[in-house]
């Protein structure tokens, strides 16, 4: 009988050192109490110096910066655009937000993001399409050689959306920096948190000074309130400022945590018929945000999935994503399904859906694909617990 855990392990949440304090106490020190300050300025350098990105602008999250991309990107209503089709919908909404109709491209099996393959396909389809969304999914670059060739190919604007894989590498290069506008991440459960917060990157000065100035409600200079374009509320609070800024002296030491974590799991599930979210060992260095798993085939049993609920019929040697993750919150751990592609979601199923297979990549990595406790704060004994759990479910 596998013991429940006393305090729940976690999926990932945010790790606090003491710097975020000091820094947020500056801030209230100085009465920089507002989206301008030091600590803003100092993360949009130090940021840019980090990824290899000229220039940044600290937003209010990444949905707020990869809503700017795409709008820098000069995404026009009825546009079609080219989405990654397995990840969290923050990726594509922004798409819509503009009135364009994402086209999902799905997913390649050496990394899970999206397949170049099918991204060639999808622009013989759809030749007038200018602007591709790529996101690096859990932590893991995609393939940007081939993806950059075909997006220069077709005179296309690539959006990176790197908010999984800050700290990353592909080529010896930061995640971040393979798009014109490339987009990171504060949210609370990413791999370093402000609570809250994002930033746009690009090498374009003129467009990263285009988005400051949407992003503070677009005021022309002139003495008094002039609007000559539509503007938003997007910019960094400088209190949130300073817990990145805090949280940004640990980013190496989050990224060798996940990686021990990643590497843990990999060990314990030697001889079980799982494999780990894969990545390109020459080519790319991911951060490992998340540890995620996939169940060989033959050793899947039958799952049913509807819209809002899931069921499974036991088998003994077999199991599934929904066994492991109730095993898992049974426990007092806590799991995940992957990202349910976007072309399967009610809100999307009318947009075009483009696979180089026969059958989708994406709704397979789904079926059989779940996430693990990848906690920084999960201690080597419960991660063991963890791992004898899900070997449990093979009994
Ligand atoms: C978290 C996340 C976002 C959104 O970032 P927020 O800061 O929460 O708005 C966008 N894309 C991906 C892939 C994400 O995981």
């Amino acid at each position: 009988m596998i013991r429940q855990f006393e305090k729940k392990v976690w999926l990932a949440t945010p790790t606090m050192h003491g710097e975020e304090l000091k820094y947020m106490q500056e801030a209230y020190n100085t009465n920089w109490m507002s989206t301008i300050g030091e600590n803003i300025n100092v993360i949009e350098k130090k940021m840019s110096d980090y990824i290899g990105c000229k220039h940044s602008v600290a937003l209010s999250c990444g949905t707020s910066a990869l809503h700017l991309a795409i709008k820098l990107a000069g995404v026009k209503p009825g546009d079609k655009v080219f989405c990654t089709d397995m990840t969290f919908a923050a990726t594509v909404n922004p798409v819509v937000y503009e009135k364009a109709v994402p086209v999902f491209i799905d997913s390649e099996r050496e990394t899970w993001n999206m397949d170049p393959a099918a991204l060639r396909k999808a622009f013989e389809l759809y030749p007038d399409v200018k602007v591709v969304v790529v996101a690096d999914l859990y932590g893991t670059p995609a393939k940007y050689d081939e993806i950059k060739e075909i997006c220069n190919e077709h005179n296309a604007v690539l959006v990176e959306d790197a908010a999984e894989s800050l700290g990353a590498e592909y080529k010896g290069e930061k995640a971040g920096s393979f798009g014109t506008y490339n987009v990171i991440s504060f949210n609370g459960n990413k791999i370093i948190t402000g609570s809250s917060g994002g930033m746009l990157l690009s090498d374009d000065v003129d467009a990263i000074n285009k988005a400051k100035k949407w992003s503070t409600q677009s005021r022309e200079s002139a003495p008094w309130y002039q609007h000559e374009e539509l503007g938003y509320n997007y910019r960094m609070s400088n209190v949130i400022a300073g817990v990145v800024r805090g949280q940004s002296e640990y980013l190496g030491e989050h990224i060798a945590r996940k990686k021990e974590i990643y590497l843990r799991y990999q060990e314990g599930f030697r001889d079980l018929p799982i494999t780990l979210n894969p990545y390109i060992e020459n080519d790319m260095e991911p951060n490992f945000w998340l540890s995620c798993a996939l169940i060989d085939k033959e050793h899947m049993c039958k799952q049913e999935r509807s819209a809002t609920c899931a069921t499974y019929i036991k088998e003994s040697g077999k199991s599934c994503p929904t066994e492991i993750l109730d095993k898992l919150a049974e426990c007092n751990a806590e799991g995940r399904p992957i990202w349910k592609p976007m072309h399967m979601q009610p809100i999307y199923k009318d947009c075009p859906f483009v696979s180089a297979s026969d059958e989708a990549v994406n709704e397979d990595i789904f079926e059989r694909g779940f996430c693990l406790p990848s906690d920084i704060k999960m201690k080597e004994e419960e991660q063991n617990v963890v791992i004898e759990i899900v070997r449990s479910c093979f009994a």
